[in-house]
């Protein structure tokens, strides 16, 4: 059979594509999208005369059988997404789970990603993390992810769309305290690439001090809570409860 790439394309700046990435674009038989104009946009500015199919969430599962039926008749696909590493809050992972099962080859370039990249210059513990990806549309269920933060001691990266960053700020207050450190990161490898970061007060004054500071693409991480709380083990606590009842 033939391979499966998976290919990252850039998250603002075009000059973030690699070189591999616009080998493998050329040369493949056909580049698989989640959104064919989109992407015909990027392969017109690098040259690139692709033939491309889309798949997205809704088309997904079908469009997965036949493009790994294709693959293993010996074509050769790409996968891309609108921006940045695919199957990362974006498509593919359909595709690439039944190319696994069938014995598929899969090749994943390194390449763009908004939450690694954000990560990386946040000033945030960066040893362990953990992606959330987009938290729940509804409230009650963003304040329950929200919850699970409370005693977590690394930081947690999360995407926001623009409508919803201010009430996820707010919320981040409310259930995780005034004091708890966040990081902003606005518009990556774009002109207004902007990083802000402290308590839920100094991220909400900085989105309503200018409208514009409200537009565009957001990556929102929040530092771990203080470990010393939490490095005593739950049946320690429980232990020291019930011994407070006890003693005198
Ligand atoms: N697959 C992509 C990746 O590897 O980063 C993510 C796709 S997800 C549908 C889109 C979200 O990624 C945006 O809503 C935003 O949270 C984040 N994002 C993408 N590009 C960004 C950028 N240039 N600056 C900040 N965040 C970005």
């Amino acid at each position: 059979s033939a391979t499966l790439y998976i290919v990252p394309t850039p998250i603002g700046n075009l000059q973030d594509i690699t070189q591999r990435a616009l080998d493998t674009l050329r040369n493949v038989d056909w580049i698989a999208a989640e959104d064919t104009r989109h992407t015909h946009k990027l392969l017109q500015h690098f040259s690139i005369n692709g033939r491309t199919l889309s798949l997205h969430e809704h088309n997904e599962d079908k469009r997965a059988a036949m493009l790994c039926q294709r693959l293993i008749d010996g074509e050769s696909v790409a996968l891309v997404s609108d921006a940045g590493t695919p199957l990362i809050s974006d498509p593919g992972f359909v595709l690439v789970r039944k190319c696994r099962e069938e014995g598929v080859k899969i090749i994943a370039l390194p390449g763009p990603c908004a939450a690694v990249t954000a990560l990386s210059a946040s000033g945030l513990p960066t040893d362990k993390f953990v992606f959330e990806g987009f938290l729940p549309v509804k409230m009650l269920a963003r304040e329950q992810v929200l919850e699970t933060l409370q005693t977590r001691t690394i930081t947690s990266v999360f995407y926001e769309a623009p409508r919803r960053v201010v009430d996820t700020v707010e919320a981040v207050a409310k259930v995780l305290g005034e004091d708890r450190q966040l990081v902003l990161a606005k518009e990556i490898s774009k002109t207004f690439e902007t990083y802000v970061s402290g308590n839920p007060q100094t991220i909400l004054e900085y989105l309503h001090r200018d409208p514009a500071h409200q537009k565009g693409e957001f990556v929102l991480m929040i530092a771990g809570c203080a470990s010393t709380t939490t490095e005593v083990p739950p049946e320690a606590l429980q232990l020291l409860t019930i011994l407070q009842t006890e003693l005198p």
